[in-house]
């Protein structure tokens, strides 16, 4: 395990370092995910760029429409912590709370969960709901790229020679918006999820909008389940329209068989995490987020 170490103090100076050694070099941020893959020897990069040195890029920050940007160093921990975020987007805080452990958590980034493009990562399904984008900066200047375009496929981004992630932005959301991410994995959130549920949507005087619901873990990139949501979008939600929009996401899913679960298994799960996850953004149904949070933990 032999790579040159470079700290560039400016974004100007990654990028340079990035483009200069294409193919060879890596960005590290927390390094909980690149350092695994280095010493499994998945990866050999020539170059460990640590961006851990660029000042600015560790922000939450909130403009007066309520538009949210989160600087790419951002830690998780400051995510699940942050008051601001609890009270305007607390879907953010459920599934960064959801991420491994507190350790991995208080290193972990934001931008290294996104850009690492596990089809598992925990913070891309709410944050994909939420119709989030990316600013990147690269050799030819800035550009964003929705979130929901980002992944490529597992392990795969749109970043091009010499990008990288500067910044997370998220638009406010709505009055009468609710959001719910549900995370089922084995070991709880010390594990990497075997489905993953966001479920975002306005409902006012009984009638469901702007549904948006995202599964993680069960296809090759973090998925919006079009299907259910358009068996939602502008009705009165009833237990039978619940149904059909939680087996529509089961049957739009395309999971594969690995150590955590079979892909037959993961069906039925996004199937009963789609189902408990609308409920949770209904307003009359609150109570069943506890629900699922106690099967969650494995207690019934
Ligand atoms: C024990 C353990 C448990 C875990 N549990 C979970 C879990 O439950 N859920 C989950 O989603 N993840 C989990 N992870 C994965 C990991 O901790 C997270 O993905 C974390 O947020 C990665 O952030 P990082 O800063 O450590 O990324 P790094 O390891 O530094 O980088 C990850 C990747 O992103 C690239 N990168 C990082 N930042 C940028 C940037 N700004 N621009 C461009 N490229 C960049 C790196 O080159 C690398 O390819 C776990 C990891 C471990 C070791």
């Amino acid at each position: 395990m032999r790579f040159d170490y470079l700290a560039p103090p400016t974004i100007k100076e990654a990028i340079s370092l990035l483009s200069k050694y294409d193919g060879k070099a890596k960005v590290i941020a927390g390094g909980t995910d690149l350092m695994n893959l280095i010493r499994t020897k998945m990866i050999k990069p020539e170059y460990v760029v640590d961006i851990g040195h660029v000042p600015g890029l560790d922000y939450v920050k909130y403009d007066d429409k309520g538009a949210l940007s989160i600087g790419a160093l951002t830690t998780i921990r400051t995510l699940e912590m942050s008051a601001q975020v609890k009270e305007r987007h607390p879907v953010i805080c459920q599934a960064a709370a959801q991420l491994g452990s507190m350790a991995i958590r208080n290193v972990g980034t934001i931008g290294g969960n996104l850009c690492h493009a596990s089809p598992a990562a925990d913070t891309a399904p709410s944050l994909i709901a939420l119709g989030a984008r990316l600013k990147i900066v690269g050799p030819a200047g800035e550009r964003a790229v929705a979130l929901e375009n980002f992944f490529t496929g597992p392990g795969q981004t749109a970043l091009q020679r010499g990008e990288m992630v500067v910044e997370i932005q998220a638009p406010s959301m709505p009055p009468h918006t609710r959001g719910v991410y549900l995370k089922h994995s084995i070991r709880g959130a010390a594990d990497l999820a075997i489905v993953g549920v966001a479920v975002i949507a306005t409902s006012n005087g009984g009638c469901c909008r702007n549904v948006r619901i995202v599964l993680g873990a069960v296809a090759p990139t973090p998925m919006r389940a079009r299907n259910a949501e358009e068996a939602l979008e502008g009705k009165e939600i009833d237990d039978a329209l619940i149904e059909k929009a939680a087996q529509a996401a089961a049957d739009e899913s395309r999971p594969i068989t690995d150590v955590r679960g079979s892909a037959d298994y993961r069906k039925e799960m996004v199937k009963v995490f789609t189902r408990w996850a609308i409920r949770g953004v209904i307003p009359k149904e609150e109570a069943v987020n506890e629900t699922t949070h106690i099967i969650q933990r494995g207690e019934k």
